[in-house]
This record gives C-alpha cells, structure tokens and sequence, in this order.
C-alpha cells in the first residue's frame, strides 16, 4: 500500500550531469504513473530497476521540450519489448498529431494500444479515476498553457472492529451494515458503527506544480495534501527573472507550500546554472520547515497514517 513519489529528473531546460529534465514516477498502492518524460526518463528508469511496462497512465503538464522529449524514445522501447497492455497519454492535442507522425516517420506501428486524452486547457478537471485514486489535471501560470496534476486516494471503505465482530459473534449482514455506517441492535445493546469500526489509512494526496510562476490561484487545487512538488527554477535574488520566465523562486514555492498548508515540500526544476541547490533548501526553510530538494533517482514515500 505504498504512495511513492521517484524523482527521474529534476533539471529546467537543460540535463546536467547530476540531473535529468523533468519526470517522475508515482507507485500509488502498486499502480505506476508517469509524470512528465523529459530527455533520458527511459534510461532513468532503466537504472533505478522500475519496470516501466506496468506503468498504464502517463501525465504530460506542457509542451515545453524538457517535459516531453523523452516520450518518443518510451513509447517505441515499449512496443519493442512487445508491450500489448494498452498506455494512457494525457496531454494537451497539440501533441498527437506530432506524435502520428513521429510514428509513422520511423516505420512504427504500436503493438499496444496508444490512447490519448486531451488535457482541457485553461480549466479544472478529473482525468483518470479508479477505485483507490482520482487524478486531477488543474491550470498553472505559464509562459504557454500548463497543467499541474493531484493525485488523491479515495477514501477506504470502514471494517469493523475484530474483537467486536468476535465479542458479538456478528454475522455477514450485520458487518455489511456497520460498515455502510449504520448502527445495529444486538441482543438488546446498540452497537453504533461510529464506534466499532474503522477505516485502514487515511487518503493520502500528491500535488504536482510545474512550471508555474508564484501564484496564489493555484491554492484550491493543492490545500491540504500530504506532499507538494513546485518548481523552484531560481533563487530569490532572481525574482525578477523568474517572474519574467513564468517561473519561481524556492522561497515563492514555499510561501505556496505555508499557504496551501501542505505538509511537506519538495523543490525541484533547477536551473542549470546552479551547480550546488542545497541554497534552496536554506531560502525555503526561512518560509516553510518541511522541505526537501529533489535529487534524481530518490524515492520520497507518504507513509500510511
Ligand atoms: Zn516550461
């Protein structure tokens, strides 16, 4: 039942020799999800020993090349090792005829089912939903049109308490009640499902915010979840730049992550020109405590509460 969270790149624009642009990979209770699949994903995965045919469902926020280039390179690997379960892309349009051709280009016909989703551009809406997550693509402010994606588990359905059901000798309606939340009489006493039940874990919820300028617009989206990943291209004292590019800073991240009142952060998106980003972590914690800097190829797991 994990809910983890593997960082595949965490470099703006450019690789360096430490970090791949941007993709991630989600293993939400055995379920893969790929976010973004930036230059070198398939290797990154490759490396880290993921087995990247499970992954059914792949989110891309934008259309800037550090977030998609490697999707080609995936798509055809996996078709070359005879991949026959059918992959979920959700992007904007834009991408789908480029990738027809792409594929037609190189003489490829998919062995596997390729189906497209079109992310609605400018607005809030449910893309994937299962019995245990809802995936949520929402608008963030960039220099072209972006999504940022939430990732909530849906809450578990209630049992009952062993020692209860022992005690009262319960049988399988009486159960079935309790846990649809109905109270119950047993030899006279009411047991009520309130107090004789319970649920296994509470939902958990990963947000994801790049690329993005600093903006409070996005708050209603991500309030509350138990991990928030935000671009922080720059430091402070490039505010300006960043305002400029349609980007933020590692403080403006973490004034999101205060506001938002999420419970921990982690940074990522790092301009290339920063050869050292333990600074980002130092100008975040002025703001907000609970915050990491993303680093390739590191797993940062929700833990079940
Ligand atoms: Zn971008």
């Amino acid at each position: 039942m994990v809910f983890d969270i593997t960082i595949l790149g965490s470099s703006s624009a450019t690789p360096t020799s430490k970090r791949n642009p941007s993709a991630q990979l989600l293993d939400i209770q055995g379920n893969l999800f790929l976010i973004d699949c930036g230059e070198g994903t398939q290797i990154k995965l490759r490396q880290l020993g993921k087995r990247f045919q499970k992954i059914n469902h792949i989110f891309i926020s934008h259309l800037h090349g550090d977030h998609f280039f490697g999707l080609f390179g995936l798509l055809s690997t996996m078709h070359l090792l005879g991949r026959k379960t059918p992959l979920h892309l959700y992007a904007y349009q834009e991408l789908k005829p480029l990738l027809d051709q792409l594929l037609q280009l190189s003489y490829t016909e998919l062995k596997y089912p390729l189906c497209f989703h079109e992310i609605p551009e400018g607005e809030s809406s449910v893309l994937y939903s299962d019995k245990n997550v809802e995936v949520a693509a929402f608008p963030v402010k960039h220099s072209v049109p972006c999504s940022g994606f939430c990732f909530r588990e849906k809450e578990k359905p209630l049992n009952v308490k062993k020692n209860i059901v022992e005690l009262y000798d319960l049988d399988p309606v009486q159960i079935k009640l309790l846990k649809e939340g109905r109270n119950i009489v047993v030899e006279g006493e009411e047991l009520k499902s309130k107090e004789v039940t319970y649920r296994s874990f509470k939902p958990r919820s990963y947000a994801y915010c790049t690329d993005t300028i600093y903006d409070e617009g996005l708050l209603p989206y991500i309030k509350g979840v138990d991990c928030l990943y935000h671009e922080a291209t720059f430091l402070k004292d490039l505010a300006a730049a960043a305002k400029d590019k349609f980007h933020a800073t590692a403080k403006e991240a973490a004034l999101i992550a205060q506001k938002a009142n999420v419970k921990q952060l982690i940074l990522g998106h790092f301009s290339a020109r920063y050869k050292d980003c333990s600074p980002f972590e130092i100008e975040a914690k002025e703001v907000f405590e609970e915050v990491v800097i993303a680093e390739d190829g590191q797993t940062y797991s929700i833990r079940k509460l």
